[in-house]
């Protein structure tokens, strides 16, 4: 054997999941198809430490999300990464909203996220006077994180401690035998290697379903067909940028597809707008994928001067676009992360992670325990 793991992708999900594989002593190799880590969704989100207030009771992402809201300050502080837990406000700017404040009350309280507070008008305006609300709800544990700083941490830690990751391979399936899998890789060019390895962690992000699909798995039969989601983001003038000291939030919008365009702040107190959400047409290739469309300037202008007056179209620019792994079909519920060890598929040791949209970047220490402990049961 040449590796306990092979893991594939050097996204967030597998730089965790490397960093906590090899500190269990598992002989790791992290393959990654470009050149450098977090070259896809991981470099392209809100960096937003979620509390676990939004999902569903019991599921992964609630679970996950609480549990790793807790490591990601301690990783933090561990790995020396910045981050502030500078708290969040969720914000009902019209009366009838006020309902859903008290249900996300219920459910944080549910899901075990701590600290959580109703305000009044009144007691929102003194921690945030530039933002118009009826009521909010304060959720002190949601923070920021330089994800960047996080993923550079964890891949100096894997390496520290063994691991091995190599960039510009492509991972293009594995044949199973007797005591493993034989992993065939493509490398920049052309020329194929293999790899022995004894179990494979599924971390591909947008391609999951794809990966997962190369071991004969039926993606449509199983639920793991991943639909992109294209999220953009604008920037905020540096004067308006300083009116904000958290984040701030609207009610979720009724389609469910993502948390509404809401105020995020970075570590130089930049706030940015986002993201939006857009299915993305399966004719428009990958490369067009991130391209800005500079068009949804007035829709976000709209959606944020609601709760943030002070706001005009002129301080909005350009930002990034980011792309969600949705399992979620367009006008479907939300799914659940899928976090599978697929031996009842005929295939002991592969797996797989798919659909690890938001809350992801928060989840990334607990999803790596979770595998560790999946990897430990082989
Ligand atoms: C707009 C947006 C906002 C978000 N905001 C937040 C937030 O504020 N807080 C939060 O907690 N989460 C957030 N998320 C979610 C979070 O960003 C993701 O859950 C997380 O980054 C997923 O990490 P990953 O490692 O699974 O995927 P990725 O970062 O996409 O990494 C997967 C890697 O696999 C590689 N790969 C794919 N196929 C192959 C192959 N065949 N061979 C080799 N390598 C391969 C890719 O090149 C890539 O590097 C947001 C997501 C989006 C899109």
């Amino acid at each position: 054997m040449d590796a306990d793991v092979v893991i594939v992708g050097a996204g967030v999900i597998g730089l965790a999941c490397a960093a906590a594989s090899v500190s269990k002593g598992f002989t790791t190799i992290l393959v990654e198809q470009h050149n450098s880590f977090g070259q896809e969704t991981s470099s392209r989100n809100s960096e937003v430490i979620h509390s676990g207030i939004y999902y569903l009771p019991g599921s992964w992402k609630a679970r996950l999300c609480v549990r790793g809201n807790r490591m990601m300050y301690a990783e933090c502080a561990r790995l020396g990464v910045w981050h502030r837990r500078c708290g969040k406000l969720i914000v009902a700017v019209a009366e009838d909203e006020e309902p859903e404040l008290q249900k996300l009350y219920e459910r944080g309280h549910e899901n075990g996220v701590e600290g959580l507070e109703l305000l009044t008008k009144e007691q929102a305006q003194r921690i945030e006077p530039y933002i118009y609300c009826q009521a909010a709800l304060h959720v002190p544990s949601t923070g920021i994180v330089d994800s960047h700083e996080l993923m550079k941490a964890y891949a100096t830690e894997a390496v520290q401690h063994d691991a091995t990751i190599v960039y510009g391979v492509q991972f293009i399936g594995a044949a199973r035998h007797a005591t493993g899998y034989a992993v065939r890789l493509r490398e920049v060019s052309g020329d194929e290697t293999k790899i022995e390895t004894r179990t494979i962690v599924n971390a591909a992000g947008l391609y999951a379903d794809q990966v997962a699909a190369s071991f004969g798995i039926d993606i449509n039969t199983a639920g793991y067909r991943l639909y992109p989601n294209r999220g953009h983001y604008f920037r905020v003038s540096a004067t308006k940028s300083r009116l904000v000291s958290r984040l701030i939030y609207p009610i979720p919008p009724r389609n469910k597809e993502g948390l509404g365009i809401h105020v995020t702040v970075d570590r130089a107190g930049q706030c940015k707008l986002g993201p939006d959400t857009e299915y993305i047409d399966s004719s428009i290739p990958a490369s067009e994928w991130y391209r800005f469309d500079e068009s949804r300037k007035e829709r976000f202008h709209q959606a944020a001067s609601r709760y943030f007056p002070a706001i005009e179209l002129d301080d909005l620019s350009p930002d990034q676009v980011g792309v969600r792994p949705k399992l979620q079909q367009p006008g479907g519920n939300i799914l659940d992360f899928i976090i599978q060890e697929e031996e009842a598929r005929g295939l002991p040791g592969l797996i797989n992670l798919i659909g690890i949209e938001s809350p992801g970047l928060t989840c990334a220490p607990a999803i790596a325990q979770e595998v560790v402990r999946l990897m430990a049961a082989q």
